[in-house]
């Protein structure tokens, strides 16, 4: 996965271990990602610290890899609905993918990227609304990407919104600044 952020990388990994029915008696048994192994143990658990998710420290009995796994909260299932109709369930991970990809080569830690993960999803679920259209899910995503960073937002905007005129950009720039003008001198003709 060329361009992600190596935590992030590794995150996707965790959370694409395989859970084992039954239970260790500390969260599921988790697949060893260096060796396949299904023993594991949990070695520590902590909420984060908003504490909308578990964190547990593993380690591998075969092969002795440590590793860790994020458990979340689902409050309830999502549908978004694309531009062109179609209905397809909320992923998380396409979310944080396309914030990645807009956060590229950005000073922001990756817990701060987490977090504001987090936030969005929270804010669809606790909504009311299991069905989303991508334009609301946009819009909530811009509003969390200004408040972390503004080349991100930029960035964001400029494909989720499909600029086609300069006017465009000197429109969000101008939001950006909080100007009621629009017309910042850097993009002014
Ligand atoms: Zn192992």
């Amino acid at each position: 996965m060329p361009g992600l952020d190596p935590g992030i990388h590794l995150l996707r990994k965790m959370l694409d271990c395989r859970v084992k029915p039954g239970n260790d008696g500390g969260g599921e048994t988790m697949r060893c990602p260096n060796c396949n192994s299904l023993d594991t143990q949990v070695k520590d658990s902590r909420p984060t610290e908003d504490s909308s998710v578990i964190r547990r420290r593993r380690v591998c009995v075969a092969c002795n890899f440590r590793f860790t796994t994020f458990e979340r909260v689902q409050l309830r299932e999502l549908t978004v609905i694309k531009r062109n109709g179609r209905r397809v369930p909320f992923d998380r991970d396409k979310l944080v993918r396309s914030v990645q990809i807009s956060l590229r080569k950005r000073p922001v830690e990756p817990e701060r990227v987490e977090q504001m993960v987090s936030a969005i999803v929270r804010e669809l679920e606790s909504g009311g609304e299991a069905d989303i259209s991508s334009e609301t899910i946009g819009e909530i995503v811009m509003d969390h990407l200004r408040k972390l960073d503004d080349v991100a937002y930029v960035r964001f905007a400029s494909v989720y919104r499909n600029f086609r005129e300069a006017k465009d950009f000197e429109a969000v720039l101008g939001e950006l600044s909080g100007d009621e003008d629009p017309r910042p001198a850097l993009v002014r003709k």
